[in-house]
């Protein structure tokens, strides 16, 4: 029985990663750490909360204290942590609370892990999942970043989740402790908070609202469907050698003009209205402040060294996930009105 701590695990990835590891691996046993920020909601994780291998502890990565005794009485093999804050337009407007959770909220773990593993690096992991924000911007051409390509974050959120990623390797080349981190692209799917582009459209196109569209919607980012990158996190988490990086990413480029106009598509068809109905939405406001033009990944050594390729073409997983929020008004009413926030006092606190 291994008993591995998943950080952040109530949030839009983290839950699936969650889900995938209780279901996949019954012998192991796993704790989702989690603050419940606005972003995390335990209503994403209802189908996996009764399993005998799954627990739920409330807590924050930024109170050093509780960190270190939480591992002390807890003994964990292992760590996947995904907590952070994770929104571009909030570190824009409140940078220190980034610097907390993502950096000194990583640094606490980090401590945590190295002071309980101490004489057993060799057997415990810590795995840090990255983004590839990290590396900055490219031109319009064909570049990708790689694993080597230099870090030059641009924005408070890319900085923060930097600084976390050089701490992490610095506990690799100074303690020994086996760490391993992955930088994923943009992530779509279900139970995304309706802050991001995908499920913020979804939203406002089935309430008639407009859709903003930051400058000329000329920025380009890769997408890659969420359960793809949970299921790199688990290849990576048994398989990558100590100390490594793998990029992840869906070699899928789009212009957010561009995905905005195809997922109208969608939408008009699965709404019945007539096509160009959701397009008349799109309106572009002021582009965010130092928004950086294109992300694009390159994920040959996680296929070549791992086998990992994603395995939904765009189109598809865009109708998926359209489905999906169509399908679950209930949740999407839940997160929308605020309500969700109460989920934990019912379940959790007043049974
Ligand atoms: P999210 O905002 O949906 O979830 C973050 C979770 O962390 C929430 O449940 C929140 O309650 C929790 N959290 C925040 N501060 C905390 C604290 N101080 N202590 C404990 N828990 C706290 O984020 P996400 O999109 O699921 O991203 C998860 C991770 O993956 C992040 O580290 C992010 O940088 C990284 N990532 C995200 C993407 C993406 O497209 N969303 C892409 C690549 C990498």
């Amino acid at each position: 029985m291994k008993k591995i701590l998943i950080t952040g695990g109530a949030g839009f990835i983290g839950s699936h990663v969650v889900r995938r590891f209780v279901n996949t691996y019954p012998n192991y046993q796993i704790v989702n750490l989690d603050k419940l920020t606005y972003a995390g909601n335990l209503e994403n994780l209802r189908d996996v909360e009764q399993a005998p291998n799954y627990k739920f502890i409330k807590g924050d990565i930024v109170d050093a204290e509780f960190i270190a005794k939480l591992f002390t009485d807890e003994n964990f093999d292992a760590v996947i942590h995904l907590a952070a804050e994770s929104h571009v337009d909030r570190s824009i407007a409140n940078p220190i609370e980034f610097v907390m959770t993502n950096v000194v909220g990583t640094v606490n773990l980090l401590n945590a892990a190295r002071n309980s593993w101490k004489g057993a690096y060799d057997t415990k992991r810590f795995y840090h999942v990255s983004t590839d924000e990290v590396y900055g911007t490219l031109g319009e051409g064909t570049e990708m970043f790689t694993e080597q390509t230099a870090y030059d974050p641009h924005s408070p959120y890319s900085a923060s989740k930097a600084s976390s990623d050089h701490f992490v390797r610095a506990y690799y080349d100074t303690y020994g402790m086996d760490c391993v981190i992955s930088n994923c692209s943009n992530n779509y799917g279900s139970f995304h908070f309706p802050e991001k582009l995908i499920p913020l459209s979804i939203n406002n196109i089935k309430n008639n609202k407009s859709i903003p569209i930051y400058g000329k919607g000329e920025n380009i980012r890769d997408w890659l469907w969420v359960e793809d990158h949970a299921r790199a996190i688990d290849v990576i988490f048994h398989k990558a050698k100590t100390g490594s990086t793998y990029n992840i990413g869906g070699h899928n480029e789009w212009t957010n003009i561009d995905l905005i106009r195809t997922l109208c598509k969608v939408m008009d068809k699965k709404l019945g209205r007539p096509e160009g109905t959701s397009a008349q939405l799109i309106t572009f406001v002021t582009d965010r402040a130092g928004h950086d033009l294109r992300y694009a990944i390159d994920a040959t050594k996680l296929k070549n060294d791992l086998g990992w390729e994603p395995s939904l073409q765009f189109e598809e997983g865009l109708e998926k996930t359209v489905d999906w929020y169509l399908a679950n008004e209930e949740w999407l009413n839940n997160v929308t009105s605020g309500n969700y926030q109460h989920y934990y006092e019912d379940q959790y606190q007043n049974r």
